[in-house]
């Protein structure tokens, strides 16, 4: 009957709604446990420039694997997180799992690539959050020209505009780029370029990822407003060879997705890149690409 039916969903909704918070209070429970013993790991997902067919960065993006819920990707921790005012801890380990990284390459005589790290909204509220960002560098000796910030569009309405754009400033005082992620996602993206001082966009993947006819015409303006004020463009989200020859024929020079690779660990992303000839090789290249 559909009073069974209903009954049996509302029970499995009920089950489901009780395993999630399950699981959202062993996640707060366990950040600094997972944090301490190497349950989070940094994921690398390569950025290439359409024009020198090169890559010229990395996104670092989080995953826990959980002795006990295994293998768990940010949709299923990030937001949990961030509504126990945890989030801090997460992002901040990851730029120094970053950093080790760029130690450990320079310790043998690799040269490392630029990296972008994610920042959360609620990371803006720390008082101190530049102050820790510079010592996980130094720590390392890793230069500010090494890290790219990013700092979501959701993240510009949740803040006020002072605070965004002193964030900025303070960043740019410092050495490093400040990249808008998930441009055009949100209700106020061109608001938020007439007011704060971006040096790149990255361009929602939704544009792609929910084509039609009118993309094409929205990419190709998003792409030459940006150059005109001076700022640059990666799109996101790019899974096809057709899609990665439109971004170049409209001059978008920086694309990611999964044409080239999905998110992996550093050693295998590496392996995958040169096998495929991506790698940037000479030193000239590394440090072309820490400026931009
Ligand atoms: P994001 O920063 O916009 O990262 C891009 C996301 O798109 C990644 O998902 C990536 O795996 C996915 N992606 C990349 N290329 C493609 C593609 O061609 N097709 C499709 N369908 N997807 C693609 P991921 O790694 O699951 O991360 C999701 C979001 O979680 C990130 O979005 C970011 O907002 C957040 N996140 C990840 N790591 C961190 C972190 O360390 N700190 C913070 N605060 N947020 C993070
Ligand atoms: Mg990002
Ligand atoms: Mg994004
Ligand atoms: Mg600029």
């Amino acid at each position: 009957t559909t009073q069974g039916n209903y009954r049996i969903y509302y029970t499995r909704y009920a089950d489901q709604m009780e395993a999630d918070m399950v699981l959202s209070n062993y996640l707060i429970s366990h950040i600094d446990e997972a944090i301490a013993k190497g349950w989070i790991k940094v994921y690398y997902q390569p950025i290439v420039d359409t024009f020198s067919n090169k890559i010229s960065t990395y996104e670092a993006l989080a995953r826990w694997v959980d002795p006990q819920y295994g293998f768990l990707n940010p949709f299923q921790f990030i937001d949990v997180l961030e509504r126990g005012h945890l989030i801090h801890k997460l992002d901040l380990h990851i730029l120094e799992l970053v950093c080790r990284d760029f130690e450990d390459a320079r310790k043998k005589g690799e040269l490392s690539p630029v990296v972008s790290v994610n920042l959360s909204r609620y990371d803006l509220e720390l008082d101190d959050l530049h102050e820790q960002i510079n010592a996980i560098l130094a720590k390392y000796g890793v230069g500010r020209d090494q890290v790219r910030i990013e700092i979501t569009e959701s993240a510009l309405i949740n803040n006020s505009e002072a605070v965004i754009k002193d964030h900025i400033s303070r960043f740019h005082e410092d050495g490093y780029l400040v990249w808008l992620d998930d441009f055009g996602s949100g209700m106020s993206s061109l608001n938020s370029l007439q007011t704060f001082d971006f040096d790149l966009l990255k361009i929602d993947m939704a544009f792609l990822r929910n084509a039609n006819e009118r993309t094409p015409i929205i990419l190709t303006d998003i792409i030459d407003m940006a150059k005109r004020l001076d700022i640059k463009t990666l799109a996101e989200g790019v899974e096809t060879e057709k899609e990665y020859d439109f971004l170049h024929s409209i001059g978008c020079v920086l694309t990611q997705g999964y044409y080239f690779s999905k998110p992996l660990p550093r050693a295998e992303v590496a392996a995958k890149m040169r096998d495929r000839g991506l790698m940037v090789e000479t030193a000239e290249e590394h440090n072309f690409y820490r400026e931009v």
